[in-house]
């Protein structure tokens, strides 16, 4: 018997929480072309523009043609091929660490990291933001597992020293938070965990290629010792392909070989997106202008939409949500942008906390003046076209129930 599709979808639509997919015509750029309508993309996490980067897709284009497309393996039968070692050499390198090991995607490396860091008889303490990758990683490990409030040090303390007797112990937190776009107290709680005989596990999706004098992430942003910790972190964010990685003791990397489920039962990536990805960091270190840039533009950004009244979180990063609370609010107006040619998608529940819809944009170093300045003038538009539905506005805030 399958459940009632139909059904539950009515339930979902019936909440404004239905979700489409939609097609894009066009690269990753920051303009794309949907259903034939050419749209300033302020959806993507394309951060330094290198997905569709000419050296970048040159490095892929040359790798086909001498490695072919599939890897053909797992990466411990016949799968590791040279790409595959030099990419984990190089991001070791980049991330100043003495080993990295990669996975198909950022998702899956979450699932190969976790479970195989901690497995029965232990305490994990995740932030309550953090992504479903790493909800999901720490359930699958059999466990103790609980949350502790966002960034709030004091919750995490009080559950660290909750435990009795020896009890191995993983703090795990997002660097910067993927719809909130704030960033983790990481010296406060790398602090912690070493009086409390805890290892931090930071996901650095959204800060690798932008936080940080060299881009290094946010572990640089806050001067920490990556040897100290252990971060895992996407290939395809600010860094443009595709698939994960963890970085940290060549112990760990040898270890997790021979551990991570998601390591070991499948295929290797494909070798041309490893050459695609030694080439991408290349121009991460190389080209620091670039996330200048994209600072640049997220600071221009921010102040224009923080002086319009819209209700910003407490968001450090090219991450910049609008909170608008009501799903059908924030589906209304990422519509009204849609059709200034502008996309900016609704961000709802489950994705975000109940009441806590928003317009999520991300900002890229590829944006110029002037579609900043298109943004700006349709969220000028969207604010008078959807105040009136701001019963309880005091006027500080653009905080649209
Ligand atoms: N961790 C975080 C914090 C993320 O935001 C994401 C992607 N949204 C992932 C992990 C998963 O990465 P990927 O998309 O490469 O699977």
């Amino acid at each position: 018997m399958f459940p009632d599709f139909e059904q539950e979808l009515k339930k979902i639509e019936a909440q404004h929480l239905r979700r489409h997919l939609r097609i894009v015509e066009s690269p990753a750029d920051t303009t794309i072309t949907i259903e034939g309508r050419e749209l300033i993309s302020m959806a993507s996490n394309n951060y330094l523009g290198l997905a569709n980067h000419p050296a970048v897709k040159q490095a892929a284009i040359e790798a086909i043609e001498q490695w072919g497309v599939g890897a053909g393996a797992a990466r411990l039968i016949s799968g590791t091929m040279r790409p595959h070692q030099q990419l984990e050499d190089d991001l070791a390198h980049f991330k100043q660490v003495e080993a990295a090991l990669t996975f198909g995607t950022g998702y899956s490396t979450n699932l190969g990291l976790i479970p195989s860091l901690i497995d029965q008889g232990g305490l994990i303490l995740a932030d309550r933001y953090c992504h479903a990758s790493l909800i999901e990683a720490c359930r699958l490990s059999k466990t103790k597992f609980r949350v502790f409030h966002h960034n709030d040090v004091e919750h995490l303390e009080k559950l660290l020293k909750k435990r009795v007797g020896p009890c191995p112990t993983l703090v795990v937190t997002e660097g910067v938070f993927s719809m909130d776009g704030d960033l983790a107290p990481l010296p406060d709680l790398f602090k912690l965990c070493q009086d409390n005989d805890a290892t931090l596990v930071i996901d650095d999706a959204h800060g690798t290629g932008v936080m940080g004098k060299n881009g290094r992430g946010t572990v640089e942003h806050f001067g920490l010792n990556p040897k100290d910790l252990i971060q895992m972190g996407t290939l395809s964010k600010a860094i443009g392909t595709s698939g994960g990685y963890v970085a940290g003791k060549a112990a760990l990397k040898e270890y997790l070989i021979n551990t991570s489920k998601a390591f070991i039962y499948t295929t290797a990536q494909p070798p041309a997106i490893a050459v695609a990805t030694s080439a991408a960091l290349k121009i991460i270190q190389t080209d620091s202008e670039r996330r200048q840039r994209l600072w640049d533009n997220r600071n221009y950004l921010y102040s224009e939409l923080n002086d319009m009244g819209f209700h910003l979180t407490n968001t450090q990063s090219p991450i910049l949500p609008i909170i608008v609370r009501s799903p059908e609010t924030a589906l209304k107006m990422s519509q009204a942008l849609y059709e200034a040619s502008i996309y900016v998608p609704a961000i709802r529940p489950p994705t975000v906390p109940k009441n806590s819809s928003r317009l999520r944009l991300t900002v890229s170093s590829e944006h110029s003046n002037d579609q900043l300045e298109k943004v700006i003038k349709a969220f000028g538009i969207v604010k008078k076209k959807f105040l009136h539905l701001n019963k309880n506005s005091t006027g500080a805030h653009v905080s649209i129930d």
